[in-house]
């Protein structure tokens, strides 16, 4: 068996170890004589992995005791309702319109309440993000929303705006756990497993305690924030495999040398390939301004689609799949995310230099 370069964004490629642990596991969980995942959710062995899976992110993103860790279903998806409907109340927030992730947050939030847009990017095509010092936040505001990486445009805030004492709220499903963060700015931060995380159906929430007091009474249990606080995410029954499996890649994280080696790794392959494109005479060309490029998501464009049809035809036959850009922007994009080792982004830019010099 040989493992190919998965560039997919999603879901996307998971450390090879933790794989190899779960095949090992699968049948018969440390002698218990069945999986951890026909276990009950209440066992004293699934318990272990929940509580150890909380701790390995407190202890990796330096989260203080002030906020609380939560394990959801629904997605990143789910949090562009809830977010809204447990924390507006009444009143209003203000919006970056970064991209598409950004633009579904904003339609959801919408319908809840009071949306104030304090960013626009739609005039770049998406290509660019605020200058964090020159944002006007609405001191009124009950959050600031943002993305921090917009996984389809290829864009990363690299550093958090100032919001004053408004708590900033940010989508971070493409890019948790790739380099540490200012929690304090932070009053909630989403991610969706399954880019850099682990595997699809659970997504991680975490959030400042004070805010709690915010979420209505009158939501129905799994909508308000207080009903999973209050059961340590077990308020039912959690999505246990994949909770298991991000146990897995968080013990990962934490062996390769926790958030810094992950931070110097990102910068390490991005650079590789922007300066493929770069050094590439105008035959690549990324959109994305050299600001706010984005360190997960690589996207490019080849000198028409035709060549981009065929790179990543080419591509996929030589073991590096993935490549084609998202539908609604096309040209290509090469998603790096932790669990992508060096070598995989090495293989891409031989190619991509060897690509261009028969394409030309
Ligand atoms: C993939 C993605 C989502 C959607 O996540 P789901 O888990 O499919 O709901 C939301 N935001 C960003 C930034 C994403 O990359």
């Amino acid at each position: 068996m040989s493992r190919i370069c998965n560039f997919y964004a999603g879901p996307a490629t998971l450390p090879l170890p933790v794989l190899n642990q779960i095949q090992e596991e699968i049948v018969d969980y440390m002698g218990m004589g069945l999986s951890l995942i026909e276990t009950s959710h209440r066992s004293k062995e699934y318990n272990n992995v929940h509580n150890e899976a909380i701790s390995h992110i407190k202890e990796l993103l330096k989260v203080p005791d002030n906020y609380k860790i939560l394990f959801l279903g629904g997605g990143a998806t789910l949090q562009f309702s809830m977010v809204p409907l447990n924390l507006l109340n009444g009143e209003s927030c203000d919006f970056t319109l970064t991209g598409t992730w950004a633009k579904k947050a904003y339609s959801d939030a919408k319908k809840v309440g009071k949306v104030n847009v304090v960013f626009d990017g739609s005039g770049s095509n998406y290509t660019k993000l605020p200058d964090i010092a020159s944002l006007k936040v609405n001191p009124d505001s009950v959050y600031l929303h943002i993305t921090s990486n917009e996984t389809i445009h290829g864009i990363q805030w690299q550093e958090f705006p100032d919001a004053g004492n408004v708590p900033i709220i940010s989508d971070m499903s493409s890019d948790i756990m790739s380099r540490s963060l200012p929690i304090e700015k932070f009053g909630l931060i989403y991610a969706g497993a399954q880019k850099n995380l682990g595997p699809a159906g659970v997504t991680l929430v975490i959030i400042r305690d004070n805010l709690l007091s915010r979420c209505p009474d009158t939501l129905t249990a799994y909508l308000n924030y207080n009903t999973h606080v209050e059961k340590n995410s077990l308020y039912n029954t959690p999505p246990v495999f994949s909770i298991y499996a991000l146990n897995l890649a968080l013990q990962w994280i934490k062996k390769q040398g926790g958030l810094k080696a992950m931070e110097e790794l990102a910068e390490r392959k991005s650079s590789m390939l922007y300066n493929a494109i770069d050094e590439s005479n105008g035959y690549y060309s990324c959109p994305v301004d050299r600001s706010c490029r984005s360190r997960m998501n690589v996207v490019f464009r080849l000198p028409n689609e035709e060549l981009e049809k065929k790179f990543s035809e080419e591509a996929t036959k030589q073991g590096m799949i993935g490549l084609k850009g998202h539908q609604s922007v096309g040209g290509c994009r090469a998603s790096i995310y932790n669990a992508m080792p060096e070598e995989g982004v090495s293989k891409l830019v031989n190619f991509m230099k060897d690509f261009a010099s028969r394409n030309k």
